[in-house]
């Protein structure tokens, strides 16, 4: 390797976005090869007995096992923290594993949690059904409601977690306002950025503590693998959450971390232009439903504060139909071109009836808090020519009579 400890930040600190994301992150080995390597092992060899005493004593920076570090891995690291703007950066198995492993390492029994209401199945799931067995407790508030997060701080409140948009409302939540109460507290906030990435919106920039992802989603793009990140402080990632991956192994495998690694390098691409699509495909759906969830158009609520925000507003939307779960239903049954599906983020577009899917455990009380309609469809926009998107929930639209 050319350099095991990556390449030299203050190179890559000189870069612009766009660049970061195809640049960053690169370590050549002696080969010189053009695109990263897949680095596809779980140990390694030493020269002699005395480098790995030094290595496992910490005296000595390099490789012991996959647990521990890998270089594919750690290629992947060094890009998102880059693009992020954040010091440091691990990667784990899942969405899922990066936000209970950020939630794990910041909380104690008898603290508590103030959380947005509208969130993702799961995580709704972990403050529910894990964190309260070990005695931390938590407040879900409505994340855009500016005045709520500051009636629900307690003396014990250690974390405010949200993602902004929120699955599947779009609620957006104010990044600059809510991150400011927290400092102002003493509170870390954590935020899913799964629905932005660093591409569209950077909660460090407004004063966020934590960034944690589903890299799943739009950063793979291409539904392929599963994987997670977790960005923020050096002292923090390195110092906290590093020596709990490495001791309870939420890892993400060298292959799903060069396929993240390698799809980096197109996702401002990507996330732009699935944007644009959405806001085609948005116009069109806006006229013909008569409830319409879009941060980009000017009908949303929230739309000045997302623009505030964010760069772009991303491929995702939802939106209601009259007739309830069977319209709902009749909509995706006659659906030709957009898949049935729960996936978001990825390049082929996608649409799910989000009650009976990723809002089905909540049950009706959890759903009818979250916002979660019967009637209601998330649609994530791909790659495809808007054009014949639109042509295909037009004909949908008729067959189901909406
Ligand atoms: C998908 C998703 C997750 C979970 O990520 P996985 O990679 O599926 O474990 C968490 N938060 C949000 C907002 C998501 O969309």
């Amino acid at each position: 390797m050319k350099k095991t400890t990556g390449t030299d930040r203050s190179i890559s600190e000189k870069w612009r976005p766009a660049t970061r994301a195809v640049r960053s992150g690169t370590w050549r080995s002696d080969k010189g090869e053009t695109s990263e390597a897949l680095f596809l092992t779980s140990g390694y060899t030493y020269d002699d007995a005395e480098t790995v005493a030094a290595r496992f004593a910490g005296e000595q920076v390099g490789m012991q096992y996959s647990r521990f570090q890998n270089p594919t891995v750690a290629m992947l690291e060094e890009r998102i923290a880059m693009m992020e703007g954040a010091e440091a950066c691990k990667v784990q198995a899942s969405g899922m594993a990066a936000m209970t492993s950020a939630l794990l390492c910041m909380l104690s029994s008898g603290d508590h949690v103030v959380a947005g209401r509208a969130a993702f199945g799961s995580c709704r799931w972990i403050l529910d059904n894990v964190l309260n067995r070990f005695g931390i407790t938590h407040t879900a508030i409505d994340g855009r409601d500016n005045e709520a997060w500051e009636k629900a701080i307690q003396p014990n409140t250690k974390v405010f977690f949200f993602e902004t948009p929120a699955n599947p409302t779009m609620d957006i939540v104010d990044l600059e306002f809510v991150c400011g109460l927290a400092r102002a507290n003493g509170i870390k906030t954590v935020v899913d950025n799964a629905f932005a990435t660093a591409a569209l919106q950077r909660p460090l920039e407004f004063g966020a503590d934590i960034v944690a992802y589903s890299a799943t989603k739009l950063m793979d793009g291409q539904g392929r693998v599963l994987a997670g990140a977790v960005c923020g402080t050096d002292e923090w990632i390195n110092g906290v959450l590093s020596p709990f991956q490495r001791n309870t192994g939420p890892i993400c495998s060298p292959f799903n971390a060069w396929v993240v690694l390698k799809a980096l390098e197109t996702l401002n691409l990507r996330a732009h232009k699935q944007s644009e699509n959405a806001l085609a495909v948005g116009k069109f759906v806006e006229s013909k439903v008569p409830k319409m969830l879009h941060p980009g158009l000017p009908s949303f609520a929230q739309h000045n504060l997302a623009a505030r925000q964010m760069d772009a507003f991303g491929p995702i939307f939802s939106f209601v139909v009259d007739g309830g779960r069977d319209q709902a239903f009749a909509v995706l049954n006659a659906l030709e071109l957009i898949d049935i599906s729960n996936n978001i983020g990825d390049s082929k577009s996608l649409m799910c009836h989000p009650a009976s899917t990723t809002h089905n455990n909540m049950g009706p009380e959890g759903r009818a808090i979250a916002g979660v309609e019967d009637g209601m469809l998330r649609l994530n926009v791909g790659l495809e020519d808007p054009e014949d998107l639109i042509e295909d929930l037009d004909q949908a639209f008729v067959r189901a009579g909406v």
